[in-house]
């Protein structure tokens, strides 16, 4: 029998719709909640996800700001920017949106944004506070956003061999940390693979829950996959594509026909972990506001 769905964007609405009545009882308290977003140049991947971001937080009843600079600014006028949007008391989120020109040292950016306002939860504080499993920081987005689809999907975490295939520091790593602690929604046995483990499809097929981060087009396939495990495809790749009007097609890290055959529960690509990530953006900035206020 093929996997049922793990629909995405019905859960990201959900969520939505929560953080919209969140907004509203701020507004009770005369706090409207705003979110800046900086884009340095004039990259059209940025610019699209920086705009969807935009209309989401408005949609929310936020305050949605976009700071545009141009691709040539410097180190110092970056960093003069988030100073200023740390000391305006109207901004509770910043998000400075990667990847920044080659002259801005994106360290020293992530590092200078006040750890309260970092909804994006890149900020060595907030990346420790997830590891030490401190509630009262900011965890990335895409990742909290994968732990809400197994949550609200009666996924059984606790005990759970789950397997991230991935360690990046925006997705893999956070996501370790999350499911390795003792805590509801988590509580797993945790392993995390990267491109220098040795035989791979050795670690997945041991996985009860797998999680794919890897930015590989459909690299793990269903045979690489246990029989009835949840798998979560985290990946965005464009591949060509005749048929298709654009001439491309979105696709994930994990070839879809065959791993449904196999799993029991998975997240399609596009409409699977994709809206989650804006959705917790939004739940993330709501109580940047409410811990500021
Ligand atoms: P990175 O490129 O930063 O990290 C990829 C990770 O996968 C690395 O740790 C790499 O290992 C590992 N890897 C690559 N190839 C292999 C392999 N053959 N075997 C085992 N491990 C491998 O990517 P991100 O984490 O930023 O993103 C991953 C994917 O998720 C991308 O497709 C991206 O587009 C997507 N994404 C989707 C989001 C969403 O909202 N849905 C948000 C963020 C990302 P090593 O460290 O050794 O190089």
């Amino acid at each position: 029998m093929p996997a049922e769905l793990i629909d995405g964007a019905a859960i990201a609405r959900e969520i939505r719709a929560e953080v919209a009545r969140e907004v509203h009882r701020l507004a009770q308290r005369r706090i409207v909640p705003g979110l800046t977003v900086v884009l340095v140049g004039d990259d059209p991947a940025s610019a699209v996800y920086v705009r969807s971001k935009g209309k989401a937080t408005e949609e929310a009843g936020m305050r949605s700001v976009t700071i545009r600079l141009p691709a040539t600014a410097s180190q110092a006028e970056l960093l003069s920017c988030v100073d200023a949007l740390n000391a305006d008391p109207s901004v509770h989120g910043i998000l400075v949106q990667m990847p920044l020109p080659k002259q801005i040292d994106t360290v020293a950016i992530v590092r200078r944004v006040r750890p309260e306002k970092d909804v994006d939860g890149f900020h060595p504080v907030n990346v420790g506070k997830n590891l030490i499993g401190e509630r009262d920081g900011f965890v990335p987005c895409t990742p909290a956003g994968v732990q809400e689809l197994l949550v609200r999907s009666g996924v059984q975490t606790r005990g759970a061999e789950c397997v991230i295939v991935g360690r990046s520091n925006i997705v893999g790593k956070p996501m370790m940390a999350l499911m390795v602690q003792n805590a509801a929604g988590a509580n797993a046995t945790v392993t995390v693979c990267h491109s220098a483990t040795r035989d791979l499809a050795a670690h997945t097929r041991r996985a009860d829950i797998l999680i794919v981060a890897a930015g590989r087009p459909r690299m793990v396939m269903g045979d690489m996959i246990r029989p009835g495990a949840v798998v979560i495809d985290v990946g965005i790749n464009r591949i060509d594509d005749a048929s298709a009007k654009s001439g491309y097609r979105l696709v994930g890290d994990v070839d879809f026909e065959s791993a449904r055959e196999v799993a029991s529960k998975i997240t399609p690509v596009p409409g699977g972990v994709g809206p989650m990530t804006i959705a917790l953006l939004l739940r993330n900035t709501a109580r940047a506001a409410e811990q500021l206020a």
